[in-house]
């Protein structure tokens, strides 16, 4: 899709893009700014969240909170910080008063997850909580089921290994569902070092036909109008 140089130019248009979107009237009326997300622009590994809460809305900048000191800790475990991945939502802006984000409003910001998953091109991407794993599997399974197995799937234009874990707001306050999270993250490292998965060949190059041109001798000649109609 052309260089890590190239993709990061490209991703830094998409940001700009997002800084004045509206696609949202209420939560583009109620943010304080535009959470695009963070990190290395051509990372292996990709993190994506749910929405930005408060303090994420405030500072410009995903998972800055709680749940984002408990994925600094869960990275730092595993040998990763921040600046080695990349970090978004599926949400760039926050739902008033942490709400769950709406159908609608997942539809109307989804492409800006897409672009940056195609200009970033992980090898993991790892989806936290249920909202990231139901969009980018297109599907309603649920993440109590999936969590803990990756999977190659198509997103965009290349495959990746999806691998779904728990929301780290969710591990929070309860104790059996960290022990889960810090086992599935433990599996990241060996997930990473796997070959990257093969990728769809090349969509071939639409070729539009030249027309023909034919030899003006070879043009059959206008029938001369019948002596009669120049009567008129
Ligand atoms: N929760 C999320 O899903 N994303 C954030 O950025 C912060 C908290």
């Amino acid at each position: 899709m052309g260089t890590a140089a190239e993709r990061r130019e490209e991703l830094k248009a998409v940001w700009r893009q997002a800084q004045s979107c509206t696609n949202c009237p209420q939560l583009a009326a109620a943010r304080q700014t535009v959470v695009f997300g963070s990190g290395h622009a051509d990372a292996d590994l990709m993190f994506i969240g749910e929405a930005p809460g408060a303090n994420e809305d405030k500072q410009g900048l995903p998972f800055v909170g709680q749940a984002g000191r408990l994925l600094d800790t869960l990275l730092d475990e595993i040998g990763l910080e921040r600046g080695d991945v990349f970090i978004a939502n599926v949400l760039k802006c926050r739902p008033p008063g942490n709400r769950d984000p709406l159908p609608q409003e997942i539809d109307a910001c989804q492409d800006y997850l897409f672009r940056q998953i195609e200009l970033i091109e992980p090898r993991v991407i790892c989806t936290l909580g249920n909202f990231s794993t139901k969009l980018l599997r297109a599907d309603p399974t649920g993440i109590t089921r999936l969590h803990g197995r990756e999977e190659v799937r198509r997103i965009g234009p290349r495959r990746v290994r999806l691998y779904p874990i728990y929301h780290p707001a969710a591990a929070l306050y309860t104790p059996k569902m960290l022990e889960v999270l810090r086992e599935d993250f433990q599996r990241l490292p060996g997930l990473l070092a796997l070959e990257p998965p093969e990728q769809p060949a090349p969509e071939p190059e639409l070729v539009v036909p030249e027309p023909e041109i034919v030899a003006e001798a070879e043009v059959e000649a206008e029938p001369e109008p019948a002596p009669q109609l120049g009567l008129f």
